[in-house]
C-alpha cells in the first residue's frame, strides 16, 4: 500500500484528486494522510468527499474514511469502469475538479464514458467551466482520446446547481505533447455573463475592459445564463496556432464592476505580454496527463511560466506513482522548459 501525506508542498486538493487517478490507473491501492493539510479548514469537504465517491463509482473500489471533515483515506481500485455517470455535489463545489478526478482513467479504458457533473461550475480557485473547454480539454484531445464537453446550466456560489456533460471517446495511449512556441494569435474574446443580475454590470465589466485592453469592439460580449442562483463571471479567452488560455475574475458582492475587470486584465497582461504558450493553470493541470504518457513511453515537453507550487508539488507527487523522471530547465524571462518523460 502507497502512502501518500496529504500536506505535501501545496497541501491541497490536489494531491487527493490525483492520487484517486493515479491510484485507478495503476491499480495500487493508496493511503492518503493529512489531506488538505495545507487548506484553512483541512479535510474532506462536500467537493473531495463527491470526487472520491465519483474516483470508488469507476473503479469499484472499497474505501475507508471517506467522511466529511476526514483527514485520512484508504483506497483500493479494482477495475477501470467506463459507463454513463452522473455526479452531483449539492453544493456550489467545483464540478471541474470532480471531473479532473475520473478524466484520467477513463481516457485510457476500454470503451467510451459520458461523465454529468452537478455542482458549481465557475468557482474561485478552481478551472472555470470555459478553462476546461477552451485550454485543458484541446491539449488532452492533441495526446488522442476524443473529448466534447456542453454546459447545461451555469453553477455560482453559494447556490450551485450547474450542470455540464463531458463525453471522452478513450484512446489507448496517450501521445506525448511538444508545446514549445504560442504561435500566431487566432482570436480573442471577452465575455461578461450574468445570472439572475442587471445585464447592466456584464456591461460595466466590458467597457472597463475595452479600456484596459485597447482592442477592437468586435471582442467584447455580454450575455445572461441560466442558473440556479445569482452569479456574475468575467472571462477572456485566448486562442493561438498552438494553445489557448482562459482567464476568469468572478464578481462578488461588495466588489465593483471595475475592480472585477481590473483583476482580470492585470493576469491576463502578464501572459499577453509574454510568450510563454502555458499559462501557470494548464501547466499544473498538464503534468498528470502528461506524467501518465511518459510511464507508457512517451515524452512530453511545454514551456510556461516560473513553476508554481501546485505545479512543483503535482510533479512530486506523480514520482511517487509512476516510472517516469522529471526536469524543469530554467529559461529566459523566468520562464522554463518542462521535461517528461519514461524513467531511464
Ligand atoms: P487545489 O487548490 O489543490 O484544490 O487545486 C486547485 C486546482 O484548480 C489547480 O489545478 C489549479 O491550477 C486550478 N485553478 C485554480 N484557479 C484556476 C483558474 N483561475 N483557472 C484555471 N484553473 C485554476
Amino acid at each position: 500500500m502507497l502512502t501518500i501525506d496529504g500536506s505535501l508542498g501545496e497541501g491541497g486538493g490536489q494531491i487527493l484528486r490525483s492520487s484517486l487517478s493515479l491510484s485507478i490507473l495503476t491499480g495500487k491501492p493508496v493511503t492518503i494522510s493529512k489531506i488538505r493539510a495545507g487548506r484553512k479548514k483541512p479535510g474532506l469537504m462536500r467537493q473531495h468527499l463527491t470526487a472520491v465517491e465519483a474516483a470508488a463509482k469507476i473503479s469499484n473500489a472499497e474505501v475507508t474514511g471517506a467522511g466529511i471533515g476526514s483527514t485520512e483515506l484508504r483506497f483500493t481500485p479494482k477495475e477501470i469502469l467506463p459507463g454513463n455517470y452522473h455526479f452531483r455535489i449539492g453544493t456550489a463545489g467545483s464540478t471541474t475538479l470532480v471531473l479532473q478526478t475520473v478524466l484520467a482513467p477513463l481516457l485510457l479504458a476500454n470503451s467510451p464514458s459520458s461523465v454529468t457533473v452537478e455542482g458549481g461550475t465557475h468557482n474561485p480557485f478552481a478551472p472555470p467551466y470555459d478553462f476546461l473547454e477552451r485550454a485543458y480539454l484541446p491539449m488532452l484531445r492533441r495526446m488522442g482520446p476524443g473529448l466534447t464537453a456542453e454546459i447545461e446550466r451555469y453553477g455560482f456560489y453559494p447556490a450551485g446547481g450547474g450542470k455540464f456533460t463531458v463525453k471522452v471517446e478513450p484512446s489507448q495511449q496517450l501521445r506525448g505533447l511538444s508545446v514549445l512556441e504560442r504561435g500566431e494569435i487566432l482570436h480573442r474574446r471577452v465575455v461578461a455573463l450574468v445570472a439572475r443580475l442587471p445585464l447592466a454590470i456584464a456591461k460595466r465589466e466590458c467597457a472597463e475592459m475595452e479600456k484596459q485592453c485597447n482592442w477592437p469592439q468586435s471582442c467584447f460580449e455580454t450575455g445572461e445564463v441560466l442558473s440556479n442562483g445569482p452569479g456574475n463571471i468575467l472571462l477572456m479567452e485566448l486562442a493561438y496556432e498552438n494553445t489557448a488560455e482562459v482567464f476568469s475574475s468572478n464578481g462578488d458582492i461588495g466588489t465593483s464592476c471595475e475592480k472585477v475587470a481590473k483583476d482580470l486584465w492585470g493576469e491576463a497582461r502578464k501572459f499577453i505580454a509574454s510568450d510563454i504558450p502555458i499559462g501557470p493553470y494548464l501547466a499544473d493541470q498538464l503534468i498528470l496527463p502528461c506524467g501518465i504518457a511518459a510511464s507508457r513511453g512517451e515524452t512530453s515537453m511545454f514551456r510556461t511560466c516560473r513553476l508554481t507550487q501546485h505545479s512543483t508539488t503535482h510533479i512530486e507527487l506523480i514520482k511517487q506513482f509512476l516510472p517516469i523522471s522529471v526536469e524543469v530547465t530554467p529559461q529566459e524571462e523566468r520562464s522554463c522548459l518542462v521535461t517528461i518523460r519514461p524513467a531511464q
